[in-house]
């Protein structure tokens, strides 16, 4: 994740988006030539920055040698392709769609695909190496890959994201399979849109249930897949809080970005006994010290859509999120939300990342230095990606496990990942991010260099 978010937070309040992807790339190049940030972009860093720089922090403690960084340093495979559809306005829209492969030393690719205006080639670049990262730190045998349509789709009727993902699934199909590459929801897109896409890939293929994970239950999906990655993030909590001195019975927490990622994660941290004391979705923010019920909200936004409304809760300034004093704050919308124009400003003590690169390096420190424990997204919301395998190992089998036994094992892979990055955390004195690349990278490295790869 994130991240699956369906009503993912964007920096761009107001944003026209009917504007053409001709306009946006256009604007995109301007700004690069002038050494600016991309449009929209609040953080100080693109994703791919972020993630580049932990990789590169990693490696040199690695001494991982030049040309092996190299390898890992780019994707090994890039497709782009032209998506024109014609919307209910009339018009034929060109957008672009995106599938990246970054690395498949330890099995099939595996990521997500998201439909979102900011798409774009280097915005999943970030994504696709995340993937293999995250892969590797949760030990399940995949790859890293990311899809992405840079498509308005939270704009759109369902029968425009139908067209749009037919038209995307037709012209990736040839470098996807489930021993391939297997795609999964990511932000605006859900069980539905896998469904589409197992059904369009099964005209050309036959039924492949195993093509994509975080299908709908009737169509062999998982149980405990929805909440998955918002699951995982709770696991990732209760392994953290006894260290911490921290009980659910005392613990107050924030939630930015109350789409799929996050609205499981407090449904869940709530099951728990913890507090919600203030969220935030693509509307805006709401706070209450007293308490916000997650699963009254969740309802109230699926009926009347707007966040802001509910009254059971103080309509706040969405960059107001930040301060709220809490125990936990759950990013769980877009990448590069905590900066450092902002992170100085966050009241929490622990951060559990559900969203897919939500901190630049400039705020880890800022953050690190205020001593908040940051559990960092590539161990915290692989629960997405660790279910997605359970899926595929049940679709392989044409079998069924109960959602008892999926949570189970997710918690024992969940638990697995935090020990092993905490135990590296300690022995070699690190924040928990940067051993969990270490981790991470030394499987990839070890598998690549075994097949002969490298
Ligand atoms: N999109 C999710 C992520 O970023 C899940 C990917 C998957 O299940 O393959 O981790």
């Amino acid at each position: 994740m994130a991240t699956e978010a369906k009503t993912p937070d964007t920096a761009a309040e107001g944003e026209d988006t009917d504007r053409s992807q001709l306009a946006v790339e256009e604007e995109k190049l301007e700004a690069a030539a002038k050494g600016e940030r991309k449009p929209r972009q609040g953080a100080e860093m693109s994703n791919l920055d972020i993630v580049r720089f932990y990789f590169d922090r990693a490696v040199e403690r690695l001494e991982l040698a030049d040309d092996i960084r190299a390898v890992f340093w780019t994707p090994y495979r890039e497709v782009t392709v032209q998506i024109p559809v014609r919307l209910s306005d009339g018009i034929t829209h060109v957008f672009s769609g995106y599938r990246i492969q970054h690395n498949g030393a330890r099995g099939p690719y595996k990521g997500g695909i998201r439909f979102h205006p900011e798409v774009d080639i280097d915005e999943v670049r970030a994504l696709a190496s995340l993937m293999t990262w995250k892969t590797a730190i949760a030990n399940v045998p995949f790859g890293g890959a990311k899809g992405g349509v840079n498509c308005p789709a939270d704009q759109l009727d369902r029968t425009e994201v139908q067209q749009i993902t037919r038209s995307f699934m037709d012209k990736i199909e040839k470098i996807l399979g489930p021993t391939r590459d297997i795609p999964a929801p990511d932000v605006n897109t859900d069980a539905q849109v896998m469904a589409w896409m197992m059904d369009e890939y099964g005209k050309l293929h036959g039924h492949t249930p195993a093509i994509c994970t975080g299908k709908p239950i009737a169509l062999e999906g998982s149980y405990g897949r929805e909440a998955a990655t918002g699951r995982g993030c709770v696991y990732m909590y209760r392994e953290a809080a006894p260290h911490l001195g921290l009980t659910p019975a005392d613990t107050t927490f924030v939630v930015q970005g109350y789409g799929n990622v996050g609205s499981w994660a407090a449904r869940i941290m709530q099951q728990l006994g913890c507090k919600m004391v203030g969220a935030s979705d693509a509307n805006g923010a709401i706070r209450n010290d007293a308490g916000i019920d997650a699963n009254a909200l969740e309802e109230y936004i699926q009926q009347d859509g707007v966040m802001t409304a509910y009254d059971e809760a103080d309509a706040i300034d969405p960059e107001e999120l930040l301060e709220i004093p809490s125990d936990v704050f759950i990013p769980a919308a877009l990448g590069g939300m905590i900066h450092q124009g902002n992170a100085d400003r966050m009241q929490c003590r622990v951060i559990v990342e559900g969203a897919n690169s939500p901190t630049t390096p400039g705020a880890d420190e800022i953050l690190s230095e205020k001593g908040v424990y940051i559990i960092p997204d590539v161990m915290a919301n692989a629960g997405g990606v660790v279910c997605s395998y359970f899926e595929w190992v049940q679709n392989l089998q044409h079998f069924r496990w109960d959602e008892r036994e999926v949570n189970d094992k997710l918690g024992t892979v969940m638990r697995r990942a935090y020990r092993e990055v905490s135990a590296r955390a300690k022995q070699e004195n690190l924040p928990l991010r940067e051993a969990a690349y270490l981790v991470g990278i030394e499987r990839v490295v070890e598998a690549a260099r075994t097949r002969g790869y490298v």
